[in-house]
């Protein structure tokens, strides 16, 4: 792994934990000085909680790409109804942001796919996640999932940065983060795609992208159907 790497995934790792860890001590302090008020601990529990999921988020990324890496990631396949995956994950994101609306569009029939719910959750969860993180300006992020002969496919379509061509082929390489995006205020360790297309591939399907500069990006997964 390069140095600039593991700067990189050294500072990501170490925000939520120095943030986790200032927060708890201030609750630790008011609650020393008597000052547990509703008011004087909602705002450090929130963030708590929050910084806490993002490290789990962190970590749990981390040690997939080390299975993946060794090849010891087991998927747990049962058929499941990929529309449930799709709904549980949108539902969860739309709550993390006011600025963006997400549209689904899913057929009224199950689109049975044989895998790892929690894997395609994974990927769903990336993919809407990207689609937010990279239009800091807000928009509609638009979900659609659909038979395609065989297969089924779904695209995340959002209205944000886009990807500049030259960035495109490498954007499901391992710790790979285009060149237009400020590295600075948007973060992120560059592992999220890598996964998606490990799972994707892990499953029989496929991934790819298309994207325009300032007009936005989309992301288009097929999946066999299940028989
Ligand atoms: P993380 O590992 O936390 O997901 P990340 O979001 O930077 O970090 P990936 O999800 O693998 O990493 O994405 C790789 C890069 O591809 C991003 O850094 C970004 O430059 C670009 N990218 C991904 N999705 C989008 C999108 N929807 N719009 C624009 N750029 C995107
Ligand atoms: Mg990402």
């Amino acid at each position: 792994m390069r140095d600039s790497f593991l700067n990189a995934t050294a500072h990501e790792l170490r925000t939520p934990v120095t943030s986790v860890f200032g927060y708890a001590q201030i609750l630790q302090r008011r609650f020393e000085r008597g000052e547990f008020t509703p008011e004087r601990v909602q705002k450090p529990i929130r963030a708590i909680v929050e910084q806490a999921q993002r490290l789990d988020r962190l970590t749990t990324m981390l040690l997939d790409v080390i299975r993946v890496e060794h090849g010891k990631l087991v998927l747990e396949r049962a058929p499941f109804d990929l529309r449930r995956s799709i709904k549980r994950v949108v539902q969860e994101l739309q709550l993390l942001t006011e600025q963006h609306t997400i549209v689904l569009n899913l057929p009224e029939s199950s689109l049975t796919v044989e895998g790892d719910e929690l894997r395609m959750e994974q990927v769903l969860y990336n993919l809407v996640q990207n689609a937010i993180k990279y239009s800091p300006m807000g928009g509609t992020i638009t979900v659609t999932a659909q038979h395609e002969g065989q297969q089924i496919a779904i695209t995340v379509t959002d209205e944000g940065v886009g990807i500049p061509v030259d960035d495109l082929p490498h954007v499901f390489d391992r710790f790979y983060r285009a060149t237009n995006v400020p590295q600075t205020t948007i973060s992120g360790l560059g592992l999220g795609l890598y996964l998606v297309k490990e799972f994707v591939e892990m499953h029989g399907g496929m991934v790819d992208v298309q994207s325009t500069v300032g007009q936005g990006t989309t992301f288009r997964v097929t999946l066999p159907q299940a028989s």
